[in-house]
């Protein structure tokens, strides 16, 4: 546990090489593992860490050398959920009436909205959160965040007039009970239904990681959430996809580490992130 106000910025950003630059962005808001000293959750930290996407950002370590910078959160998304609308949160949570506007989603009714109520069968909470307390988790954690994403995409939207975003993730490998065995997906692409980037960004991606050996299908069971939903703006040149990595590809999960399928993935993903570069590069010329 770490008091996140002892930090400078609740995030990683990796910069782009400048020489190298393009309107490539992407963002990793699950693979935190930080949890603020303020937190006080009853849940034991071996169930708090199923929720992170663990190493995504470091399988995707490659995209800042090739020119497009990478946003990385610190803090774990059990403590408050980049990927989520901040109206999206379940009032019974909290200990006094929220002020602000309140919109839950389905992700509220399944526990796990800007709040996450509960993890599996563990409760997360024997308590009631304040409100000043939430609300210092949306100044401290989430805007500075959202704040620092809005403003790379808009930066490169005005100097390339385009930007192509990837919303990275990873999913439990227990995924596999939605398919048949000769289905179960390395990746699965996000975009919305085909409504947060162009068809032709996904076709590329999906081709890039097929050409690496990889099992790939589009928007079942996941098909992109706030971030996704937030960036994405086709019409505006505005291109985001989600990307969700079987962990069992690079992960023990039981143990929360690595293991040694970790850098051939991490290496086809350096590949796939300097041919993605390169497709960004002739889109925005
Ligand atoms: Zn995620």
């Amino acid at each position: 546990m770490q008091d996140v106000h002892s930090h400078r910025l609740p995030f990683d950003w990796h910069a782009p090489d400048r020489a190298l630059q393009v309107p490539l962005l992407a963002d990793s808001p699950h693979s935190g593992h930080v949890y603020p000293l303020d937190f006080h959750s009853r849940a034991p930290l071996r169930v708090l860490r199923r929720a992170e996407d663990a190493f995504v950002d470091q399988l995707w370590s490659a995209l800042p050398t090739e020119g497009a910078g990478l946003l990385a959160a610190r803090v774990s998304r059990s403590y408050v959920d980049l990927n989520r609308q901040e109206t999206d949160l379940d009032p019974q949570m909290l200990a006094s009436p929220w002020p602000g506007l309140v919109e839950p989603s389905e992700k509220t009714q399944l526990g796990h909205g800007l709040l996450w109520k509960n993890l599996g069968s563990v409760a997360l909470y024997d308590r009631l959160l304040s409100v000043a307390e939430v609300q210092a988790r949306l100044a401290l954690v989430y805007r500075p965040y959202h704040d620092w994403l809005g403003q790379q995409v808009r930066h490169l939207h005005r100097r390339f007039g385009g930007v192509w975003h990837l919303n990275l993730h990873s999913m439990p490998s227990g995924v596999k009970a939605l398919f048949t065995t000769s289905t179960v997906p390395d990746f699965v692409l996000g975009d919305r239904l085909g409504t947060s980037c162009s068809a032709d960004f996904v076709a590329t991606v999906e081709h890039l990681l097929r050409a690496a050996g990889y099992r790939v299908v589009r928007n079942h069971p996941y098909s992109g959430a706030a971030i996704v939903k937030q960036v994405g703006k086709p019409e505006q040149n505005r291109h985001s996809l989600q990307i969700e990595v079987n962990r069992a590809l690079y992960m023990d999960e039981r143990h929360h580490r690595k293991h040694s399928g970790f850098e051939a993935l991490q290496a086809d993903l350096a590949m796939v992130s300097k041919q993605l570069a390169s497709y960004v590069r002739s889109c925005a010329s």
